[in-house]
């Protein structure tokens, strides 16, 4: 890495580099998924989970077919962002006992992992179509997509009952202000 050796000089590279990164992070995400599926007791956030499990599968797809156009190999580079993100998650679930407690933290977690993917799928999408390449910002539009669907899903699932188990109204009834202001704000509404 001299003065004159960095190795990201353009869009097109940056591009490049945030196309391995996002691959990487879908793997990880992908490795991840099994332990909270198990770890969760509330059936409609499991039910959430596995279904972002298969979609996270097509979504390393999608990607794959972005390399295939390139004529590049499919190929990660490590994104710290996500380690930390899914170890922080790890951490925290590792230190709670209570069952429903867990249940709001599992979607928190798994919510912060949606805004990371929303964030880096944004500025791949912005970055693509300055390079003209309205072909890949589509199929990466896919992606986004199921993220922001899924980020909304867990906030209704949050705010609907987990929350409220967890805070210890057993019936999950629904009340004005439940759910964090940010669950509210990204729950936005679902019909
Ligand atoms: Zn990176
Ligand atoms: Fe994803
Ligand atoms: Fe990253
Ligand atoms: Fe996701």
């Amino acid at each position: 890495m001299g003065l004159f050796s960095k190795d990201i000089n353009t869009l097109e590279d940056l591009f490049a580099h945030g196309l391995k990164d996002i691959y990487y992070a879908e793997n990880q995400i992908l490795k991840a998924l099994p332990k909270l599926i198990e770890s969760a007791t509330n059936p409609q956030l499991r039910k959430s989970l596995k279904d972002h499990r298969k979609e996270t599968e097509a979504q390393v797809s999608r990607l794959e077919q972005i390399f295939e156009m390139r004529e590049e190999k499919p190929k990660g580079t490590k994104c710290p962002g996500i380690n930390g993100l899914i170890g922080e998650g790890d951490d925290l679930t590792g230190d709670i006992g209570e069952k429903h407690v867990l249940d709001a933290a599992i979607i928190a977690s798994a919510q912060a992992v949606e805004h990371y993917e929303m964030t880096r799928y944004g500025a791949l999408i912005a970055w693509a179509r300055e390079m003209g390449r309205n072909d890949f910002a589509d199929i990466l539009e896919e992606n986004l997509k199921e993220e922001k669907a899924a980020d909304q899903k867990l906030s209704r699932i949050a705010e609907s009952r987990v929350n409220a188990m967890a805070g210890g109204r057993g019936a999950g009834r629904k009340r004005a202000g439940s759910g964090s202001p940010r669950q509210r704000r990204n729950g936005r509404k679902a019909a």
